[in-house]
């Protein structure tokens, strides 16, 4: 079997009782490489075959006599494009940052590196990740690889399509508002937002900081599991990260069943606009966990109505607030014509931002000025409160909420580009727990009759990643989904 094929639990295990090298890992995945990404283009930038080939090599040299290895060392992973990374560019898909390399890692990627995974590359989002699709990344849109002239969800749509492409064993995306979960969704791989403060976001390019997490998009809840240990943890440099314990994660998955655990299913998920399909897979889903011995019990967030509306003025607000510091001064790009200060901040940011960019920061920038600031930015924060509190209620009779990712599968390119409230509405069943900073992963739950990947989502308490884990391992061990590879015709 090609070692690109396996999980990451699988290759681990490979390399770790010797049968595989680092060198062998590497070229079997450069050979993939060759064969898909000019079809996915799941990538922003690749890092270059020799450094690779040096770092397996040294790694196997290493291994000589005593072989004491790390749980993700040599391991193939590829890293969305606005993590920094500390000597590889960094642009998160956007002209401004097109040629920044950070003089820093992130402390994702220094958790990572203690490790020494292979870091394949960096991958394509939507632009500073403001979108559902890709398709607002300044080099082009990413593939779904089920159907290249679908979407792959955004923005963590590289990094979702390069692991359903068997072009990295797993990856790391960010979700602010459903972009870990639904290019999951959306490319039929597994998606965990963690819960918010769970991961550092020190080096993670800000978007809106009260939302933004990363977390790991891999092909089984266990890789997801495996990922999350090693990047979960207080950070210093992060005083939004929190001093809770990390558990070993792994250990949710021993038990193969939801015995004892009420699942809720709340209501106003499964209302108007969810496609008949998706509802139908779901619908399965939520039996599967029933005959696992769950106990389903239907609930209702009344202030999920809310949640678009509101998402889009906090997110918005601190967007514009975060993308202040690109002014040509301090990063990337630099306006070379203007001959004065105002002029060279307004040409720099009017040619260095796509429109998907412009229009938050003008949204936001709005909401938080004099006179709107009550209407509209605090109201959205009392809002969220509410929102909040809906599902601490919730989770006073439930132990998970399981509902869909996303209301419909992947849709074409170019579909909703023109369409901004369209595009906006992808998320209506993840940003409510965005919001609510809660824990939420998306599994593979079937196929629509176009062959294109359903997810389901499955919610949790803060900091009960646990429990997350555990159903949607007993759920993945229960079905056959998380096995299904797309075959990549050129
Ligand atoms: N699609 C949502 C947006 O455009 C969420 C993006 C994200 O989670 N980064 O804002």
């Amino acid at each position: 079997m090609s070692l690109f094929k396996l999980t990451l639990k699988d290759l681990q295990g490979k390399f770790i009782r010797g049968e595989i090298s680092a060198v062998e890992i590497v070229r079997s995945y450069l050979l993939r490489l060759t064969q898909v990404e000019p079809k996915i283009k799941a990538y922003v930038t690749l890092r270059d075959k020799e450094s690779l080939l040096t770092q397996a090599g040294a790694i196997d040299q290493s291994l000589r006599g005593w072989r004491k290895t790390q749980p993700l060392m040599a391991m193939p992973l590829a890293i969305k494009d606005n993590i920094c990374t500390k000597g590889l560019r960094t642009t998160c898909s956007s002209r401004i940052l097109d040629e920044f390399v950070p003089p820093y890692d992130a402390t994702v990627m220094a958790r990572l590196n203690t490790h020494q995974p292979l870091i394949l590359g960096k991958t394509n989002l939507d632009e500073f990740a403001m979108g559902s699709s890709t398709e607002h990344s300044a080099y082009g849109p990413s593939r779904n690889p089920w159907n290249q002239k679908y979407i792959p969800g955004g923005s963590s749509g590289g990094s979702a399509a390069a692991v359903a492409a068997d072009e990295c064993v797993a990856a790391l995306g960010s979700d602010t508002g459903g972009s870990i979960r639904q290019p999951a969704a959306c490319c039929g791989v597994v998606g965990l937002k963690p819960t918010y403060g769970r991961v550092s976001r020190y080096g993670l390019v800000a978007f809106a900081s009260s939302l933004d997490q990363i977390g790991p998009i891999t092909k089984t809840v266990t890789d997801a599991a495996m990922l999350l240990n090693v990047i979960a943890g207080h950070d210093l440099l992060d005083s939004t990260s929190s001093r809770q314990d990390v558990p070993d994660f792994t250990k949710a998955l021993k038990k193969r069943d939801v015995k004892k655990l009420v699942i809720g299913v709340p209501q106003e998920y499964f209302a108007e606009g969810l496609d008949s399909e998706v509802n139908g897979k779901v619908q399965e889903a939520i039996r599967t966990l029933q005959d696992l011995g769950g106990t389903i019990k239907e609930i209702s967030l009344p202030f999920t109505e809310k949640a678009i509306a509101t998402y889009y003025l906090i997110a918005t607000a601190e967007a514009s607030s975060n993308l202040a510091r690109y002014d040509g001064v301090k990063f990337g790009l630099r306006a070379k014509e203007s001959k004065e200060l105002a002029e060279m901040y307004r040409q720099t940011r009017s040619q260095g931002f796509g429109p998907e960019v412009k229009r938050r920061i003008m949204l936001g920038t709005y909401a938080l000025s004099a006179g709107y600031y009550e209407a509209y930015y605090a109201k959205a924060q009392a809002v969220r409160t509410l929102i909040q509190q809906d599902f601490s209620d919730a989770f006073q009779n439930v132990d998970v909420l399981v509902s869909p990712v996303m209301p419909t599968p992947a849709f074409p390119l170019g579909e909703r580009l023109e369409d901004p409230l369209q595009m906006y509405l992808s998320d209506v069943y993840t940003i409510p727990s965005s919001l609510a900073g809660i824990p939420a992963i998306s599994i593979p739950c079937g196929f629509s009759t176009m062959g294109l990947p359903i997810g389901v989502q499955i919610m949790g308490r803060p900091f009960d990643e646990l429990i997350v884990l555990r159903v949607a391992h007993a759920y993945e061990q229960a079905t056959t989904w998380h096995t299904k590879r797309p075959v990549i015709r050129s």
